[in-house]
């Protein structure tokens, strides 16, 4: 059934009550919204019936596109059961289905899942985990963490302190605690790949030769750093950390919630590395992008050390009214198995040669500075001078404008600062993908030729 919509009394009422996440809401108000209605494969309809790629996977989570049969019907089967009971104390079926599914394709070694509900809590939950660890186990000194220079790992306040972009954390540095910052490697800025490594791994070095006692674990965005602009780890840093880590008794808390589920042409960010952490969390893609499931996956010897008698209190007290949500559980379970069905990994790394060729052309361009790309995860950085590598000035909002632009020509992406984020949905066809590349690319020139012009004026 069609809805009839009034946009203009929509756009009102948002006006009025909504305030929306990550944004300054006196530019959103000076602005149309876009207001979505519904979704049809990859595309977004908005209430006015104008219809746009979803460029960005709706924030990165999108994997089989909109309204997918398969996964609305899983989740009307599971309606007519039930929509909630609860894992404190008892279980449901499809959370134990969907455990048994993770630890299935998860990095081996990973042997147990706990849930909740969204990336930040499974961070929350494994940097809580990964310190009681150790506490449990008696080295009560190894408490601190170390993080990666622009490291973003979501919005609650312990994943807020292992965050390190000044521009969304510094505000509330009063509130947090403290990690070691070590730097992520930044090729395009930091001097190529083997320089940018060799700091990388030289800084975790004396770090962890003076400091390893008091640390508990580090956090890390493997392989793709999202949020800091879409920075790919050269290959075989990750595993180079990992064995730094592991030669000094600090965990490895591998943060997949961008880089899971396939998106980066391995089920898992870690594969390419060949790296098992002790402790992952993941999310966004886990339910394809359809109801808020995370999980924080752990090996046996971390549950192990929580493992014991009642009177030693060394028990997990951590836990969500949601955690382990049925319908969620479910939609989740017919996502892993359409990934397997539809072979989505190994499609994703044959659309990833194909993008990968779509934006060769744009390395061309004046104003771009660098293209980065892992699977179906890219970043295209906007420079003002190529030669320097000079940024525009945050105040050009070029990022913002370009994304503008691509909205008015059918296709909806939030910019990284002056990096063009470009996610599609797993399942895009190269048509799709090569048609969303075309406006990105209409898009990123018009809009960097009018900012040249007005400056010469
Ligand atoms: C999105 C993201 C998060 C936070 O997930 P939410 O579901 O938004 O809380 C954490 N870590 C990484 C790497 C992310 O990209």
């Amino acid at each position: 059934m069609l809805h009839m919509y009034d946009y203009a009394e929509l756009a009102e009422k948002n006006r009025r009550f909504l305030w929306h996440p990550f944004t300054q809401m006196k530019d959103y108000n000076a602005q149309e919204p876009v207001i979505i209605a519904r979704g049809e494969g990859v595309k977004l309809i908005d209430v006015n019936g104008k219809a746009y790629y979803d460029g960005f996977s709706s924030v990165w989570l999108n994997v089989h596109g909109h309204n997918v049969p398969e996964l609305n019907q899983a989740i009307t089967e599971q309606l007519e059961q039930i929509a909630h009971s609860t894992l404190l104390g008892m279980a449901n079926v499809p959370s134990i289905l969907l455990a048994e599914q993770l630890i299935r394709i998860a990095p081996p070694g990973l042997s147990k899942v706990f849930y909740s509900d969204n990336g930040a809590t499974a961070v929350e939950i494994s940097l809580k985990m990964a310190f009681q660890y150790w506490q449990n186990r008696g080295r009560t000194g190894k408490h601190g963490f170390i993080t990666m220079n622009n490291a973003y790992h979501g919005d609650t306040i312990g994943a807020t302190s292992v965050g390190a972009i000044p521009l969304y954390h510094q505000v509330y540095k009063p509130l947090l605690f403290s990690p070691h910052i070590v730097p992520y490697p930044y090729p395009y800025r930091d001097g190529g790949e083997e320089a940018s490594v060799e700091a990388t791994l030289r800084q975790l070095e004396s770090l962890l030769q003076q400091k390893a006692d008091e640390i508990a674990a580090m956090i890390v965005e493997p392989v793709v750093q999202g949020a800091s602009g879409m920075i790919v780890m050269p290959d075989g840093c990750l595993k180079q950390i990992a064995e730094l880590l592991r030669a000094h008794d600090v965990l490895l808390i591998a943060d997949e919630v961008a880089t899971g589920f396939g998106r980066t042409g391995k089920m898992f960010a870690c594969e390419h590395d060949g790296v098992v952490p002790d402790i992952m969390a993941v999310a966004k893609g886990l339910t394809g992008g359809y109801l808020p499931v995370a999980a924080t996956l752990v090996t046996e010897e971390i549950y192990a050390a929580f493992y014991a008698d009642y009177e030693e209190q060394k028990t997990f007290f951590h836990g969500h009214s949601f955690t382990g949500n049925p319908l969620g559980c479910a939609v989740a379970l017919a996502n892993l198995r359409l990934m397997e069905e539809r072979r989505l990994v190994d499609q994703v790394v044959e659309k990833a040669a194909g993008l990968e060729e779509l934006l060769q052309p744009l390395k061309g361009e004046p104003h771009v500075g660098d293209i980065r790309q892992k699977g179906l995860m890219a970043g295209i950085e906007l420079v003002r001078d190529k030669q320097t590598k000079e940024p525009y000035h945050w105040n050009e909002r070029i990022g913002v404008r370009v994304c503008q632009r691509a909205r008015e020509k059918g296709l909806l992406t939030r910019p990284l600062g002056n990096v063009i984020v470009f996610i599609p949905p797993l399942a895009s066809t190269m048509a799709e993908i090569a048609d969303m590349m075309r406006i990105l690319a209409e898009s990123i020139r018009e809009v960097t030729i009018e900012q040249k012009e007005q400056a010469v004026r």
